[in-house]
């Protein structure tokens, strides 16, 4: 796919079917992807924010999250087909976990909203496993045990919903030791869902 520069955030140019197709290659490849969402918000964020740019520009996929992004290539003449709303790419993988057999975790969020998200879970596709929930109210001293915590669920997809950048650089360092083919900062995805 090409990718289009947009002050400085590599955002790739994809439909919403190519972003479904390529997050279950990540899936089925079994090797730490990630994926951002970038809008507009968080590619102005990363002007100022060093360290989000870098991890922008090394995750597997940043797909065009929001209308700014996509009138912002296209202004730069990089065609962008249409707008892949993070939202919409994790409804769409979470209505094919159940036939794939993938198993999913929500960390993020206030304490009772990745509960409900997985009850709405489980009434719009049902047969999906939500196999751990946790919230997004932690410090540096909980990182070993949140990351033990979703190892030992053995999720094939991650949801992390921390807010931006907070959500991003907690799963860029934790990476390497999270056990899961496939994590996603999702923003208020589960705030969303749980209604
Ligand atoms: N959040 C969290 N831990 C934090 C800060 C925020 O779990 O330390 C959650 C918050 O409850 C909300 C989500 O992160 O569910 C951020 O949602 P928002 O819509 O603000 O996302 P953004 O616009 O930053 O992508």
């Amino acid at each position: 796919f090409t990718t289009v520069n947009i002050l400085g955030t590599k955002v790739t140019s994809i439909t919403m079917q190519q972003a479904v197709e390529t997050a279950v290659q990540f899936i089925e490849a079994k090797h730490n992807y990630m994926i951002a969402t970038a809008n507009a918000e968080m590619i102005m964020r990363a002007t100022k924010d060093q360290e989000l740019k870098e991890i922008l520009n090394k995750v597997n996929l940043v797909i065009p999250d929001g209308a700014g992004t996509v009138w912002a290539s296209n202004y730069l003449g990089v065609h962008m087909p249409e707008r892949v709303a993070g939202f919409d790419l994790v409804q769409n993988l979470l209505q094919l976990a159940p036939s794939k057999g993938w198993r999913v975790f929500f960390f993020g969020s206030a304490p009772g909203v990745a509960e409900k998200a997985k009850l709405k879970a489980q009434q719009d596709y049902p047969g999906i496993e939500i196999v751990g929930v946790r919230n997004g109210f932690f410090t540096a001293a909980d990182d070993k045990a949140i990351v033990a915590e979703i190892n030992a669920a053995k999720p094939d997809l991650l949801l992390v919903a921390l807010g931006v950048p907070k959500q991003e650089k907690w799963l860029y360092k934790h990476l390497p030791e999270l056990d899961c083919a496939l994590s996603i900062g999702v923003g208020g995805t589960l705030d969303v869902m749980a209604g």
